[in-house]
């Protein structure tokens, strides 16, 4: 592994950190205030090419790869951790997923707009009572000759309300458990029988909406199935293993925003007539957060890396979820500390920091799934794809 990014690399990284501070900076706060989705920033990031990654070009891509996507998904979440979501929303959700498994037909018509940001995008998997346990999910999607009648909900789904186009799993074979799961293809602006309701309760991610879907006598098209049916579950875990880099870079982003934050106010905040960064119990809070900020941004290195290759990277993926979430929180903890009272107020973004940081704990895999797949390749349970 080269530890040198390419001068396109650099260039990438230059790009989004660019965009991120003068298209999503100026708007954090009072978006974070009003709990507003910007539509327009997902089309900016169209147009400049950050929602084609891995991608081939004849359907929009931008003919990079997972390390120029984790090094731009890098740059904009450290601005603002909620505008990750699209680049997984778009491209590594449906867009990847639609590239790997769908018809020619279905490339063509679905790809291009996810990856121009014309289309907002979006993944259902989990419901009320089917989180953790995939398989159990009950929204089933009944063959009726020439069309699926959908019926069932789906909940906590990322850009849910405003999506344009969307993969939802659902059961195909009742009783037949992970082997009677597919994926469907849902055009959410032509699919009469769908409710979208907001969530807005929620802790943090404050303007990235959230949403419960209600699916009543929804009729989806035969031609919208992804991929084979009764694959959904291989589909699904194989699109999460895409997804989850998301949740890997935006926390070890997240960490560097909170250290980047920490040390500026560490050398900025005087007591004892001295920069508080001069005392020892500081340096040493600031060290376990340099310590692990480097380690979980080589975790997505790795994974990104191998991933560029064509090698097996389940592990290496849910190792750098698993320890990027545990940095994130960390540093966001850390942080609020090192502030003091300024770290308690919303004037300073250590309670966004926090609040944020506890999502990656659970979406994309709770932590204890990680823990799990990570123990399981290790003994030999299951295999490293
Ligand atoms: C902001 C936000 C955005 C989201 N976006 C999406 C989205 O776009 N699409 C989508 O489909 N979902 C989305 N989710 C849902 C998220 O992926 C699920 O919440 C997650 O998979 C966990 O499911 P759960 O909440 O039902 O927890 P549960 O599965 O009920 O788990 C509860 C607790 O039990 C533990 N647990 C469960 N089973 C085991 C076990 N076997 N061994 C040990 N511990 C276990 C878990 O680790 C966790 O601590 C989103 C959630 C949030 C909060």
């Amino acid at each position: 592994m080269n530890f040198d990014l390419t001068d396109e690399q650099k260039m990438v990284q230059e790009m989004a950190k660019n965009f991120a501070e003068k298209e999503i900076a100026p708007y954090v706060d009072q978006d974070e205030e009003n709990h507003y989705y910007r539509r327009e920033i997902l089309s900016k990031m169209g147009e400049l090419g950050l929602l084609g990654w891995s991608i081939p070009e004849e359907y929009g891509g931008n003919g990079m790869g997972w390390m120029e996507a984790v090094l731009a998904l890098y740059e904009i979440a450290k601005v603002h951790t909620s505008w990750r979501l699209s680049i997984s929303g778009n491209c590594w959700g449906p867009a990847m997923t639609i590239n790997q498994y769908g018809t020619p037909e279905q490339k063509e018509k679905y790809i291009p707009k996810l990856v121009s940001g014309e289309h907002v995008g979006s993944f259902a998997i989990t419901e009320a009572n089917s989180g953790s346990d995939v398989a159990s999910m009950k929204t089933f999607a009944e063959d009726k000759g020439d069309h699926y009648l959908m019926n069932g909900s789906k909940m906590w789904i990322s850009g849910g309300h405003v999506s344009d186009v969307g993969l939802v799993y659902a059961v195909t074979e009742k009783g037949a458990g992970h082997k009677g799961l597919s994926c469907f293809i849902v055009d959410y602006n032509n699919t009469p029988g769908i409710t979208r309701i907001p969530i807005h309760t929620k802790v943090g991610m404050w303007t990235a909406p959230t949403s419960e879907l209600v699916f009543e006598n929804a009729v989806i098209p035969k031609e919208n199935l992804l991929g084979p049916l009764n694959k959904g579950f291989i589909i699904c875990m194989w699109q999460l293993n895409n997804t989850r880099m998301g949740c890997a870079t935006g926390a070890a982003s997240l960490s560097a925003a909170c250290l980047e934050g920490a040390v500026q106010y560490a050398n900025e905040r005087t007591q004892f007539g001295k920069p508080i960064g001069k005392y020892q119990m500081i340096q040493a809070q600031l060290a376990e957060m340099k310590l692990e900020d480097e380690a979980a941004k080589f975790l997505v290195y790795h994974a990104a890396y191998l991933k560029d290759k064509g090698l097996p990277n389940q592990q290496a993926t849910s190792i750098a979820k698993l320890f990027g979430c545990q940095a994130a929180v960390h540093a966001a903890n850390m942080a609020m500390k090192i502030y003091g009272s300024y770290g308690y107020s919303t004037e300073y973004p250590c309670g966004r920091w926090l609040r944020d940081a506890k999502q990656f704990e659970t979406l994309e895999g709770t932590s204890n799934m990680h823990m799990q797949i990570i123990s399981n390749i290790e003994l030999g349970y299951q295999p490293n794809r």
